[in-house]
């Protein structure tokens, strides 16, 4: 079975992605640290972005496995080295568009992503799983919060790193992101014509999940 969950960035697709995954003894897959761990490759290569076959060449060598530690955390491997922190800095974050906007990059990403859906049942979370990557996937959801919503929770998280960002600064910089991932070509995040869509701004974690399982319920008894 394929769960497919796509929305904004900051709308709680990991944290909950994942919940929903170990509810159901599922595989959680994070589409977005495979598009982040490539950036940092490209990065750390001094890669140029305009430079699309060298990156599809890049890309072709490259071997990510994401792997659960026994606390339940994602790790993260680029080449067989551990980036799961490297991933989450800024500069990767604000760089990811370069690559996630190329059609050809996308293309080899889409292929990996559609490997764990021959042999596991997942819940896959990004920006295309359900219009792309999976577009028969058995259940389809739309993660969304407003951007103030989105904003508030990034600013907790950055706190408990202790890193102090002004609210404004932070709504600006995931409406940025937000526009990129809506207007590129290709692979676009939009809400698909059969996906459940939910708005987390009023609903806690918990609500989230629950109300995620319902609809499996239901899906699960027609
Ligand atoms: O989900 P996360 O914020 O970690 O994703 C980082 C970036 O990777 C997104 O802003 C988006 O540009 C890109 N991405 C994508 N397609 C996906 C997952 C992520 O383009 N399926």
């Amino acid at each position: 079975m394929i769960i497919a969950v796509d929305g904004p960035a900051g709308a709680g697709k990991s944290t909950i992605a994942k919940l929903l995954a170990e509810k159901l003894g599922f595989l959680y897959v994070d589409t977005g640290a495979m598009y982040r761990a490539l950036t940092l490759k490209a990065d750390n290569q001094n890669m140029d972005f305009s430079d699309i076959p060298g990156l599809v060449k890049m890309a072709e060598k490259t071997k990510i496995v994401l792997e659960k530690n026994k606390k339940g955390k994602t790790i993260v491997f680029l080449d067989g080295f551990d980036v799961s922190d490297a991933i989450r800095e800024p500069i990767i974050t604000n760089a990811v568009y370069k690559l996630a906007r190329l059609a050809e990059i996308r293309q080899i990403m889409v292929s990996w992503q559609r490997d764990y859906g021959k042999k596991h049942s997942i819940v896959m979370e990004g920006r295309d799983i359900g219009t792309v990557v999976f577009p028969k996937a058995e259940i389809k959801f739309y993660l969304d919060a407003t951007a103030e919503i989105r904003a508030k929770r990034r600013m907790i998280e950055l706190k408990e790193k202790e890193i102090d960002i002004l609210l404004e600064e932070l709504i600006k910089q995931i409406e940025e992101r937000d526009h990129k991932d809506k207007t590129r070509k290709c692979g676009p995040l939009k809400i698909d014509d059969d996906a459940i869509y939910i708005d987390s701004s009023a609903l806690d974690i918990p609500q989230v999940v629950d109300t995620m399982l319902n609809y499996l319920k239901d899906y699960n008894e027609k």
